[in-house]
């Protein structure tokens, strides 16, 4: 049995982990068996981390903090969880390896996915024109013509946004009238450099090593064209992932798992959950690697609070694992 473990290896959870194993807790991280790393291994340059003023590739970034998670002493399995028992004081955590692993407390850090068209274009280009973050990117394309896919909120507000780099905004629409609230809608018809395009649907994404345009096809006529772009942005909506603990977590209307207040308590006690996960609003790799040190220091606090002979079993079952025959003299003496 383990004092911690952390599902999810992008910022929130390698955050997680490093506070987690300075503060000796040994923590397992579960990383994923095939996206290890996160968002941000879907992307090239990452220039809003701070501590990097020449920017940093994503990768290199997820690499770095998986690194100084390892050196303080994480232990990182690269398998998926497929199954978790939340409830009682002892957590159970099972992985696609079929192996079940303990512990005293979770944090749960699985991410949010944004929703793609389902183009093969889309992943062959994401990073090179193709992005789903005007916070992010909106600054690689200055002086660029781009297109907004999507017609909520999200979409109004970021094609509004981009108008500060971009010289032109095209928001490409599958209807005939937008899903936003009136007042984004008016802020984006007021902005003289957004132009609609109802009713199409994107049916490729063009560009050899980055995006040059897109081809439309008009849900009334079936008409194909091509619209010629240098960038596009895909606001279609958000998946927070916690299809593993539907039934035993609160979630919230957003369908983010619910915290109270500003901390990581979830509503299961010993539980707690970081990153976008949480996150309906701001999802950022800093915010989410923040949301990490809130959920380490409050398992941290929590475990504090527990029986000694509970976290004593933790800490023998953990050394046992590590070094059996170190544990069978320690007991015997
Ligand atoms: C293309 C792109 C570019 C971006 N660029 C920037 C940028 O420049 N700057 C910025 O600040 N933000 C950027 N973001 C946003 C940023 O990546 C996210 O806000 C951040 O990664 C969220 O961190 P997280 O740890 O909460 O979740 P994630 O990074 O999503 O990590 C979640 C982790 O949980 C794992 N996981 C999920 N389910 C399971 C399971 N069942 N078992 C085991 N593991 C599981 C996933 O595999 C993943 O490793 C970008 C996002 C995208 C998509």
């Amino acid at each position: 049995m383990r004092q911690i473990i952390i599902i999810g290896s992008g910022p929130a959870g390698y955050t997680a982990a490093i506070y987690a194993a300075r503060a000796q807790l040994n923590p397992l991280l579960i990383a994923s068996s095939v996206e290890a790393g996160g968002e941000l291994m879907n992307t090239t340059d990452v220039e809003n981390f701070p501590g990097f003023p020449e920017g940093i590739m994503g990768p290199d970034l997820m690499m770095k903090m998986q690194e100084q998670a390892e050196k303080f002493g994480t232990e990182v399995v690269l398998d998926d969880v497929e199954s978790l028992d939340l409830t009682g004081p002892i957590k159970s955590v099972t992985l696609g390896n079929g192996e079940t692993h303990e512990a005293l407390s979770v944090i749960f850090a699985t991410g949010s996915a944004y929703r793609k068209l389902g183009l093969d274009d889309e992943e062959r280009l994401s990073g090179r024109g193709v992005s789903w973050c005007a916070t992010c990117d909106g600054f690689f394309f200055k002086g660029k013509t781009i297109a907004m896919i999507g017609g909520g909120d999200s979409a109004m507000e970021e094609a509004t946004f981009l108008t500060r780099f971009a010289d032109k905004v095209y928001v490409v629409y599958r209807g005939d009238t937008l899903r936003a609230s009136k007042i984004m809608q008016e802020r984006a018809f007021a902005n003289d450099k957004i132009e609609f395009i109802y009713n199409s649907t994107v049916v490729g994404i063009t560009g050899e090593n980055a995006v040059d345009g897109l081809t439309l096809k008009n849900s009334v006529s079936g008409a194909e064209s091509h619209l010629e772009v240098g960038g596009v942005f895909i606001a279609i909506g958000n998946d927070p992932r916690t299809h593993l603990v539907h039934k035993q977590l609160d979630l919230t209307p957003d369908g983010t798992i619910a915290v109270a207040g500003r901390t990581s308590k979830t509503s299961q006690t010993g539980v707690f959950a970081a990153g976008d996960v949480i996150d309906p609003t701001y999802r950022q790799a800093i915010t989410a690697a923040a949301s990490g040190t809130v959920a380490a220091l409050d398992a941290e606090h929590y475990l504090s609070t527990l029986p000694q002979a509970l976290l004593s079993q933790a800490v023998l079952s953990q050394a046992e694992s590590a070094a059996p025959s170190l544990v069978t003299a320690t007991l015997s003496n």
